[in-house]
This record gives structure tokens, sequence and C-alpha cells, in this order.
């Protein structure tokens, strides 16, 4: 065969970089939510309210109480790389907000059409503006406002042919965004949450603000879950007594009845999937209880902030700890015990 000439390589023009990367920090709806959440619970808010259409695709739309945004960042708001979270590297090291890679608001404008609305701590009036592809589309215009911002997201993915497509047919992503409100409600109890379809009158997340975590799992997932769990902690400390990992959290009993496990595991404060340590735990229940129910189970580890790296790719979920096979011990060992203590004074209390 003839040998072929070698094509020739260009540079890619910034748009298409931009939205090739868009797209992969924004899968999927969910994904856009989870960012806009994350970004109102950065900005101090003590309240979050998302409202979804057509399964994220047509809108989505979350407000906030928060600090709000200054008139004068407007302008480069929705640039890639710009953030109010993160100056120099070496503050990724000690970073307490969710957010720091200056990404998330610019990738919706490259996949969708983002409109902003903000007050800030002050004024008599707020500001509303629109953007495509990082940059503001017109001036901001002055606007009634309550305190906070609301971010709304429209036509998701109208750019992207088959991505809409195949989100169009599979069903649809508000199942994820309930399940992502839940957990984030169960973990941030001083903040309320609430998650509703678009013209609806009922909301199907609907968290207030409270001191126990277990009231806000009862208002969250319902009694039959919060009736049936037990508190859990473990923790070890190495040689210079500094701690190497805290657990606290909350696991179901042997009166607790479901097909699948439902885990919301909190890993300094970020919410992430672990499938050793889910599997670690769901071991000790099928040992423990003969039927076989899968476990709840709502975990928050606290790890010195030097083991975790924060620094993965966006939208990694499943995370690898420092020490993970100690901790997962551990974590195994506590529930275990807490399972038999549990149960024996279950046996206990039925013979008196
Ligand atoms: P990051 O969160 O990584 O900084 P984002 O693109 O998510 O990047 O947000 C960019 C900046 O916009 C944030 O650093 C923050 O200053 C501001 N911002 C975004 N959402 C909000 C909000 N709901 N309230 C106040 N400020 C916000
Ligand atoms: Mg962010």
């Amino acid at each position: 065969a003839a040998v072929k000439e070698p094509p020739k390589i260009h540079r890619l023009e910034e748009s298409v970089v931009n939205r090739i990367a868009a797209g992969e920090v924004i899968q999927r709806p969910v994904s856009a939510v989870k960012e806009l959440v994350e970004n109102s619970l950065d900005a101090n808010a003590t309240s979050i309210n998302v409202v979804v259409k057509d399964g994220g695709l047509k809108l989505i739309q979350v407000s906030d109480d928060g600090h709000g945004i200054r008139y004068e960042d407007l302008p480069i708001l929705c640039e890639r790389h710009t953030t109010s979270k993160l100056s120099k590297y070496e503050d990724l090291q000690s970073i307490k907000s969710m957010g720091f890679r200056g990404e998330a608001l610019a990738s919706m404008t490259y996949v969708g059409h983002v409109t902003v609305t903000t007050i800030t701590k002050g004024h008599l009036h707020g500001y509303r503006v629109s953007y495509r592809d990082g940059v503001m589309e017109n001036e901001p215009k002055a606007c009634a406002a309550v305190k906070g911002t609301q971010i709304m997201v429209e036509n998701l993915f109208y750019n992207m042919i088959a991505r809409r497509k195949t989100l169009q047919n599979s069903s649809d992503d508000y199942t994820k965004i309930v399940d992502l409100l839940s957990r984030m409600a169960i973990h941030h109890t001083n903040v309320s949450f609430s998650c509703r379809k678009h013209g609806a009158a009922r909301a199907d997340v609907h968290s207030i603000a409270t001191s126990s975590r277990l009231d806000s799992i009862r208002t969250v997932y319902g009694v039959s879950v919060a009736s049936n769990l037990v508190q859990l902690e473990a923790s070890e400390y190495n040689d210079s007594s500094s701690f190497v990992f805290k657990m606290d959290g909350y696991v179901s009993n042997s009166n607790y009845v479901a097909k699948k496990t439902t885990m919301v595991l909190f890993v300094n404060d970020r919410l992430v999937e672990c499938a050793p340590l889910k599997r670690a735990v769901e071991i000790v229940y099928a040992a423990t209880f003969p039927k076989a129910s899968k476990p709840f189970i709502y975990m928050s580890i606290v790890l010195p902030p030097e083991h975790v790296d924060v620094n993965v790719h966006p939208t990694k979920r499943e995370v690898s700890l420092l020490n993970q096979e100690l901790i997962v011990e551990k974590i195994q060992s506590a529930v275990e015990l807490k399972l038999r203590q549990s149960n024996d004074s279950r046996t206990y209390k039925e013979q008196t």
C-alpha cells in the first residue's frame, strides 16, 4: 500500500476546546445541580431551593440566601478558571470550600444558557445577567432581588446533540437529583433544602435546618428509616496522638428492610463513594442478620486535610483514602460490634 501523507496537525479553536472540556465537567443534569448546590454551600447559604424541568434538560434553577456576587465580578464570573476560592497552588492543601477550579459555571455556559440573579448585602437591588460561552451577553440589569443568588441553566446540552439524545432516552435525571439533594440534606443539617419539579406544588425533598441528624434523616428519608437506626462512632489516633481518622454516623438495625444498600458517605464534607468500604459494611450485615435486607448507612469521615487529595478529576466521586485498609477495617469492626449489641439488647427486650 502507498504510504499516506501524515495528516496535518492544527490547533483547535478555543471554543471547541472549551466545549469538550465542559462536557466532561457537566456530564449530565445532576452534575450541574451538584456544582450549583456546592457553590451555594460555599456562599454560606442556609437555604437552598432547586427547581427542575424536564429532568434538568429544559431548566435547572438553584436559589440560595448566600453572600451573593459582587457587581464588579459579574463580567468574569463565567470565564474559565475564575474563582474567589483559591489563589495559589499551596492553598489546595487547606482548602475548606467545595469548589476551587473556577470551571463549573464556565462549563455550564458552554453547554447551556446561564442566567444569574444576585444581590449583595447592603444593596437595595440586585442584578441579572446572562452568559454564553464564558462571556456576559449584556450589561447586568438592575432588578429586584431577595438575599443571595439564583442561577438558572436552560437548554442544557442544546449544542451536544448526541448527549441530549442519550439523556432524553434514559430515564430522566430527576430521580438522581432528588437522591443527591437528599444526601446533601442529611449531612448539611444546618441548611434547609428543597427540590421540586417545575410547576409542582409539592417538593420532593424538603428539609428544615435542625441540630439533630436523626430529625433530618426522618424528614428526608422517612420514619421507617429514622426509627431503625443506631448511632455509630469510630476513630484512630497515631503514636503522636494526632488522628488518622474520625467517623460518626448512623446505620440500620435488624428491623430495617430494603432490597438495595443506601450508603451516604462524606469524607471531609465531600460527598463521595468508596466501594471497598461499602462492601465491607455489607458483608457485616449479611453475616449478622439472617434475612437478606440491605443496610442504610450514613457516615461522615474526617481525615487530616493533608491526607486527602481533593484535586482529582472534577467528577471523580470514587475516593481512595490514605490508610484505606486500616480505616475500612476499623469501621467494619465498629459496625459489627454495634449490630451485635443492638441485636443482643433486642433479644433481651423480647425475653423480658
Ligand atoms: P469555583 O466554585 O471552583 O470557584 P465556579 O465556576 O463554580 O468555580 O464559581 C465561580 C465563582 O463564582 C465562585 O468562586 C464564587 O465566587 C462565585 N459563585 C458561584 N456561585 C455562587 C453563589 N451561589 N453565591 C455566591 N457566589 C457564587
Ligand atoms: Mg463551584
